[in-house]
């Protein structure tokens, strides 16, 4: 299966892209869903089950984003704690989502019963466990809150990893699963039921039509009633690009020489978090860790961040063998809530669903359930609470975003001469750096074969300058979050178009 990074996730392995590309609808469908990642199939077959006729169109294959690189625990609380919640939005808000999260859950839970799904799903409890004085003050809140939250939590004397703790609480009924085997389940049940899933087609812009939008792809046009941008974020300048952060997260799934996995899911107390549970792929089992996450492109040497997620492993686990490795993208929200519903500045009937955190596995099927009830009944009663164009004042929210003023000096031309680039010389094989060119900017890669590749690095989206993802071997941007492969072409939204290639004269 293919993914938007240069590393390979456990869940690539030995699952298959979905094979069709599918045909393009000649009469108009009642929604187009963008994006075939866990959002856009969950709300699709919602939908379709529900009489709508929908189509879901993915850039790429199915599960290319976030979905192919997530760690996929399920759980009924979010990196935004209750606490925050409550503080921020009140108790009846949190014990909102709360209800919103459990419903996620369960709705997942009866699509694999429903449709047979084969995804190893299991319900496990959730450790969160402090390690400092500091730790167990924000631990005691985070559970008083959890608790008038309507969770399910105690406080517990073991925790299922191996790490020294003073402190733990316990949240039951969280789950885990696979989640590219869950959504090519998902995708089967939606072509069952009626639904089209189109690779390879990009969605581009739109215009309105009396009732109808007249959608460009880059396959051709289509006519929805209603379009859904499940693309994690949207295309495009919008009010929510300055409302959401984009950040890179790392993940290793590792076979133990002792087999000491944990049964259970577990997360400790640090900024950023390390989390911990257990996968059985075809026969073998992983201990799945993540951490070390960061603004994206706001750090070149990413193989850094593996090496201090496994020296941190190795701390800890007897490790036999790293057998995966790979990062990955989530987009942090303003005010710690995803941004589900209407999109801000659109027609009535242009819906998205984005700001999930490392929430998107629960937050999709929110998300799911919301929009497909917008559409069918005019109505959802989490619409409100996470309504894209609530205005919550956030102090200091845009430090998020690297500054970057200094550097939008367009590139203008598209040949340079190589030999006025002395830096070229000091660009190792599968290294990228954005070096000077009379006074702006070149993107250069050089392959393991010794090729050049050149690129304007000005993203195409928002004019900030691209910085180089060592190990996903990809072109990030650090304002909004889109990626570029090594010729330029778009991995990862919002940009619409890819950056610009130069042509490197006498080489
Ligand atoms: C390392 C890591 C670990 C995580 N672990 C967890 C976890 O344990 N639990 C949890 O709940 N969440 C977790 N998350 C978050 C979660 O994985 C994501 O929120 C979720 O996968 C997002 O799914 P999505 O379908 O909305 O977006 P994506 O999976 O990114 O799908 C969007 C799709 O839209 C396509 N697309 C984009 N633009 C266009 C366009 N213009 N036209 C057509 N198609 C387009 C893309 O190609 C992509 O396939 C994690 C995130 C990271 C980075």
């Amino acid at each position: 299966m293919q993914r938007d990074g240069a590393t390979t996730s456990l869940w690539q392995n030995n699952v298959p892209d979905h094979a069709d590309s599918g045909s393009m609808p000649r009469e108009a469908v009642d929604v187009l869903v963008v994006g075939g990642g866990i959002t856009g199939l969950a709300t699709a077959l919602l939908l379709q089950q529900q009489g709508k006729r929908c189509i879901v169109a993915e850039a790429h294959t199915l599960c290319f984003g976030t979905t192919g690189g997530t760690t996929a625990h399920l759980n009924t609380f979010f990196d935004s704690t209750y606490d925050r919640l409550e503080s921020d939005f009140g108790e009846d808000a949190s014990r909102l989502l709360h209800s919103a999260a459990r419903s996620a859950l369960d709705l997942v839970k009866r699509h694999i019963a429903e449709f047979g799904i084969d995804c190893s799903h299991a319900e496990k409890d959730g450790y969160v466990y402090a390690q400092t004085e500091e730790q167990e003050k924000q631990l005691y809140k985070m559970f008083e809150a959890s608790v008038n939250a309507g969770a399910e939590v105690a406080y517990t004397e073991s925790i299922p990893v191996p790490m020294p703790f003073r402190k733990a609480i316990v949240y039951r009924r969280q789950a885990q699963f696979h989640p590219t085997r869950y959504v090519l389940g998902l995708d089967k049940a939606f072509g069952a039921a009626g639904g089209l899933v189109l690779q390879g087609c990009r969605v581009e812009t739109f215009e309105k039509e009396g009732e109808l939008l007249r959608v460009k792809t880059s396959r051709g046009e289509i006519s929805a009633r209603w379009l859904v941008w499940a693309t994690h974020i949207p295309p495009g300048i919008n009010l929510l690009h300055f409302r959401n952060a984009p950040y890179r997260s790392y993940a290793v799934a590792a076979t133990l020489s002792d087999h000491n996995y944990p049964d259970g899911l577990a997360y400790d107390l640090y900024d950023p978090y390390h989390y911990f549970r257990t996968q059985e792929v075809d026969g073998k089992r992983y201990l799945i860790a993540g951490g070390e996450d960061h603004k994206t492109a706001h750090v070149t040497n990413t193989e850094q961040c593996f090496a201090q997620l496994e020296a941190y492993l190795r701390n800890h686990y007897a490790v036999e063998e790293i057998a995966f490795h790979w990062s990955s993208q989530y987009f942090e929200p303003a005010d710690g809530l995803p941004y589900i519903g209407h999109l801000p500045g659109n027609p009535d009937n242009v819906l998205v669903a984005t700001g999930y955190s490392g929430n998107g596995m629960t937050y999709s099927h929110i998300a799911a359930q919301l929009l497909s009830d917008l559409i069918v009944k005019g109505e959802s009663g989490y619409a409100s609470l996470l309504a894209p164009g609530r205005v919550k004042p956030v102090a200091g929210f845009m430090d998020f975003v690297k500054e970057n003023a200094d550097v939008v000096a367009q590139f203008v031309g598209k040949r340079l001469k190589a030999g006025k680039l002395p830096e070229l010389a000091g660009i190792a094989p599968g290294e990228g750096r954005v070096v000077k060119y009379e006074g702006t900017n070149v993107a250069i890669y050089r392959n393991e074969a010794g090729k050049l590749y050149a690129l304007n690095p000005v993203c195409t989206h928002a004019k900030c300058v691209v910085d180089w993802n060592r190990a996903e071997q990809s072109w990030d941007c650090p304002c909004h979050g889109a990626r570029y492969s090594i010729t330029g072409d778009v991995l990862t939204g919002p940009a619409r178009a890819g950056l610009e290639k130069i042509d490197l004269e006498d080489l």
